[in-house]
């Protein structure tokens, strides 16, 4: 058969399918374990996974100290801020020294194995130093999105109960001050659970007042404890190393559970053979921290990898559209990861702010978290010159379900398709009602996995081993299987095309946000009856959340200045509760949402007008004139 998979490729990826405990116990040799595993997965009460069974290791010693020991001088976390004007680079002895003096402050703060220390936190080295120092001596970490307002951050608080908050004043975002420390002091106060110590990095941009005898400051803290030693704790492989809150049906968001040895294993493992890092080099991920790609790509597969990450503070735009690439030539970045949109931002500025820089150093482009359209990857790919590779996974999996992994073998991409199942996955395509397994090409059908999940994917929501079996387990007949929620296809060669959430997430610019926490925040607003929140195709972000809601008075806005009023309340409502990451575009109002007879919002309907497709099979819709006003809207 004449086929783009070459050969080579196709014997690696059938042997971790065949042969998972073999595969597996030669990548966890990728990694330093302090007592060695006695089984490579426990699988004896499915869904649930364990790997690495018996070994002992620690992440941090894995990113940080087993590097340090060896390479100490050579750079480990270039952090550049275009947005303050700051540049740091500390080599993997400087990071050490810093992880430890951070480790030393949550052991003082009461910080102990199994607690966590939620991170609320720009993009500035403390985090890491924060979830390193977490890694270090045991503690769960749960970082919260910058982003992410009083609200959405007091759920969080109750949900994770820390028994720290690391936290900084302020971020800034295209120049402006975002002050933090007022919407974490908001959140705590609206939170049940009330954190024992918030961690404050003053970063001298936004005036606060302490809260005394809770809040601690990080630069007397560190002038103090810089130099203490704080060794690795060694923890079970399948202790836990974080949570990470994704958005899904529900308004409550899910805390993403993950391990500490699979995790190590995954992440080395795809270092090596799809992002091609090597120790030396330098990594940059365009990402934030408080997304799954900041915790996979920023901070420890490049380090586990003994690379430098560089860790931008600033947007791709500031101060013009040559800044990523001014520090890929100037750090000599090998590998670079960003998102489908930023680079339909930049296709909008003159293409000469790629071309004129020596990008020399970089080898591939890896895109991720949303619909790689072809029009942008044709002209990413023109203007880099560079091959642009794409990656389709979730918060969930920690690393990639579908790419190409060209450290295995020469893997040929298909535009519009993140490529092939990844080793480890064994990927279904099933007819959601029958649960029968699509073989023909070209089918669409949902992409699951079936069990067990490979090393480094989320063990199960944290706290809740029910939801995770109810939410991701058991939405297909007579199957056990892991749903991603997503729809897809194969082609004939057996390349993947992703076509889209079957479930209420939107996506926007990469940013995975959940109908019902949006709805909820808007239904809080005192003229608002009910809401419906649905994704709308957008050309630049992929998605943007749209709202219709059903006043409790319709006279609300009966003129168009009141209408504009009332919308302009209920987005700052959002901003102020939420964050203005889950802003909707704008907030519609009508007097009937469309529903079925048993009064079940029909979203996808509503979605389908807003982007003038037809809404398809309408039996169940109870009122006609519901979808007619949606349409008169949107004209
Ligand atoms: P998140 O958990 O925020 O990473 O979001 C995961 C979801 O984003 C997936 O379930 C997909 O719906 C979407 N997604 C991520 N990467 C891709 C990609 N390369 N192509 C298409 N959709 C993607």
């Amino acid at each position: 058969m004449n086929s783009p998979i070459d050969a080579t490729w196709r014997a690696f990826h059938q042997r971790s399918l065949d042969d998972p405990d073999g595969f597996w116990a030669e990548q966890a040799r990728l990694v330093d374990w302090e007592r060695d595993f006695d089984q490579i997965c426990d699988a004896s009460r499915p869904p649930f996974a364990r790997w690495f069974v018996g070994g002992r290791i620690n992440l941090c010693h894995n990113a940080v100290d087993r590097h340090a020991a060896r390479r100490p001088d050579d750079a480990a976390l270039i952090w550049v801020s275009t947005e303050v004007g700051q540049e740091r680079v500390y080599s993997f002895a400087a990071l050490k020294d810093e992880v430890e003096a951070m480790a030393a402050m949550l052991r003082e703060g009461g910080v102990g194995v199994g607690d966590r220390v939620l991170i609320y936190m720009p993009m500035i080295p403390e985090a890491a130093f924060a979830m390193l120092a977490c890694a270090r001596i045991g503690a769960v970490h749960s970082v919260v999105f910058g982003g992410f307002a009083s609200q959405a951050l007091a759920d969080r608080i109750d949900d994770a109960e820390p028994v720290m908050i690391v936290s900084a004043d302020a971020g800034s975002r295209g120049g402006k001050v975002v002050p933090y420390k007022p919407l974490l002091d908001e959140a705590i106060r609206i939170a049940s659970h009330q954190p024992s110590r918030v961690l404050m990095v003053d970063r001298g941009l936004s005036a606060f007042q302490p809260v005394q005898g809770r809040d601690l400051d990080y630069a007397a803290l560190r002038a103090r404890l810089l130099g203490t030693r704080v060794d690795c704790e060694w923890l079970p492989s399948d202790a836990i190393s974080y949570t990470l809150y994704t958005s899904g049906t529900t308004g409550k968001p899910k805390g993403v559970q993950r391990d500490v040895g699979g995790y190590a294993v995954a992440l080395a493992a795809s270092m090596k053979h799809i992002y091609e890092g090597r120790a030396g080099e330098t990594f940059f991920s365009t990402s934030d921290i408080g997304w799954v790609v900041g915790h996979s790509y920023i901070v420890y597969g490049p380090l586990i990898a003994g690379m430098a990450t560089l860790m931008h503070e600033g947007t791709p735009v500031l101060p013009d559209a040559g800044i990523w690439w001014r520090l890929v030539e100037r750090f000599k970045v090998t590998v670079m990861f960003s998102a489908p949109t930023a680079a339909r931002v930049l296709k909008k500025h003159d293409i000469e702010h790629l071309k004129r820089h020596d990008l020399s150093s970089l080898r591939t482009l890896f895109l991720a978290g949303e619909p790689l359209d072809e029009p942008t990857a044709r002209w990413i790919a023109d203007a880099l010159g560079k091959p642009i590779i794409d990656n389709y996974w979730q918060t969930e999996t920690g690393w990639p379900i579908l790419t190409l992994a060209r450290g295995v073998a020469p893997a040929e991409a298909k535009f519009g398709s993140p490529g092939v199942p990844m080793y480890g996955y064994r990927i279904e395509l099933l007819d959601e009602r029958t649960g029968e397994v699509l073989t023909e090409p070209n089918q669409k059908g949902l992409l699951t996995i079936a069990g067990p999940l490979p090393p480094g994917c989320m063990q199960t929501v944290w706290r809740d081993d029910e939801r995770f079996v109810r939410t991701y387990w058991s939405g297909v007949p007579g199957r056990q299987v892991y749903s991603t929620f997503d729809w897809a296809l194969r082609d004939e060669d057996g390349y993947y095309f992703i076509l889209g959430r079957s479930d209420d997430v939107i996506n926007v610019a990469g940013h995975r946000l959940g109908s019902r926490e949006i709805e909820e925040c808007i239904a809080g607003h005192p003229a608002v009856a009910e809401v419906a929140v649905v994704g709308v195709a957008d050309a630049l972000k992929g998605q943007v959340a749209t709202a219709f809601a059903v006043l409790k008075d319709p006279a609300g806005a009966a003129t168009p200045e009141a209408a504009l009023r009332l919308e302009g309340e209920i987005l700052r409502r959002v901003d102020q509760l939420l964050g203005a990451v889950a802003r909707p575009s704008r907030v519609r109002f009508v007097t009937l949402l469309p529903k079925t007879r048993s009064g079940k919002l029909l979203r996808r309907a509503i979605q389908a007008v807003c982007e003038h497709r037809d809404p398809g099979d309408l039996i169940t819709l109870d009122d006609p004139s519901a979808l007619q006003q949606i349409r008169d809207l949107v004209g």
